[in-house]
């Protein structure tokens, strides 16, 4: 295995080509038959109303604000049949950190889609599961635990950014820590709970930041097995706080190295997200040489990165006409990325 150093070596070099045939090679031993998977699911974002003003987020409105929305019940039902009308399979369901409500919330609303819909929740990031267990004054097992038991199948990795407190401090200073983020990926993983890891980078932090993320999430891989996927991305500048002093977002071979050195040095992870809502679907099937065997979800909404400047669309055939012509067999997947028809 990659260590640390034989990373930082690698980020230093500029034999991008060299990077991304090591990375294919390592995705072309874990998936010989040349898949790539992508997913019809839709994100819903209940609320945007939250408390923590990390600078690099241009979604969030205060508590009192014009623009703060708790969604409805009846709306995201609706969002919810229009997802399975179009072939989904899953939802991700995620929102800022409300300071006002309970776990009771939540479990009302995950046990009434589920009495309603045959659909895979993968929903709440840790910095939200943080936030449930401190509003409610629960334990965060005992969070996690109510919330599976009322309907929740998965937790995203949303929230981790970069790994490091260092860059936590700088850009998400009233978010959860690195401790917190693992801890609910840990306690998820030993309820048997499937989850993801993520890293939004090119927010200021340095190669070692970068890569103490991936020692990270790799070692807890070691530990739990409970990730299905490392899903990399670049911060997006548009109406951020944070554009103020990062003046530039990450150039595609920039995203392409670290998609690559993230394919080879995370080897106990089974699947990487090439990420065409960030990059665009060009540098995405590019990433698909560079180590990306998942295209992602089709998107059906949006909100988040679509509020910092990431306007690209596509449509399912898009997405499968860009696998195709990267050489390989695309293939829908569920959330837990496994196969769900063999087209
Ligand atoms: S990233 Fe999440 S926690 Fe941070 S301000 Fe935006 S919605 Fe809130």
């Amino acid at each position: 295995m990659m260590n640390p150093q034989e990373a930082i070596d690698l980020f230093a070099s500029d034999d991008l080509i060299g990077i991304g045939m090591a990375a294919d090679a390592v995705r072309r031993r874990l998936h010989p038959e040349g898949v790539v998977s992508y997913i019809i699911d839709r994100n819903i974002n209940y609320t945007n109303i939250c408390t923590e003003y990390c600078t690099f987020c241009a979604f969030y409105r205060t508590l009192g604000h014009k623009e703060g929305y708790v969604l409805p019940k009846e709306v995201i039902f609706d969002k919810i049949q229009e997802t399975i009308d179009l072939g989904g399979t899953g939802v991700l369901m995620q929102g800022g950190l409300h300071p006002d409500l309970k776990i009771e919330w939540y479990e009302d609303l995950f046990s009434s889609i589920k009495k309603r819909f045959p659909i895979h929740l993968h929903c709440l990031s840790s910095p939200e599961i943080v936030n449930i267990s401190e509003v409610s004054g629960l334990p965060l097992r005992d969070t996690i635990m109510r919330l599976r038991d009322s309907g929740l199948d998965s937790i995203p990795g949303g929230g981790a950014e970069i790994l490091d407190d260092a860059v936590r401090h700088r850009i998400s200073r009233l978010k959860c820590s690195t401790a917190e983020w693992t801890e609910v990926h840990r306690v998820a993983h030993s309820l048997g709970m499937r989850t993801t890891a993520t890293m939004m980078f090119g927010c200021g932090e340095t190669i070692g930041q970068r890569v103490n993320h991936l020692e990270l999430i790799r070692r807890i891989q070691e530990e739990t097995g409970g990730f299905t996927a490392f899903i990399p991305w670049t911060f997006q500048r548009e109406n951020t706080a944070l554009a103020r002093s990062v003046k530039q977002e990450a150039t595609a071979t920039e995203y392409l190295k670290t998609l690559a050195i993230s394919r080879i040095y995370l080897e106990n992870f089974l699947n990487v997200q090439s990420s065409w809502v960030t990059q665009g679907l060009k540098t995405c099937q590019v990433g698909l040489r560079f180590g990306g065997n998942d295209v992602g979800s089709i998107m059906i909404e949006e909100n988040v990165v679509s509020a910092a400047g990431a306007h690209h669309r596509a449509s399912e055939e898009e997405l499968r006409r860009i696998i195709r012509d990267a050489g390989f067999v695309p293939r829908q997947r569920d959330t837990l990325y496994r196969a769900y028809f063999l087209n």
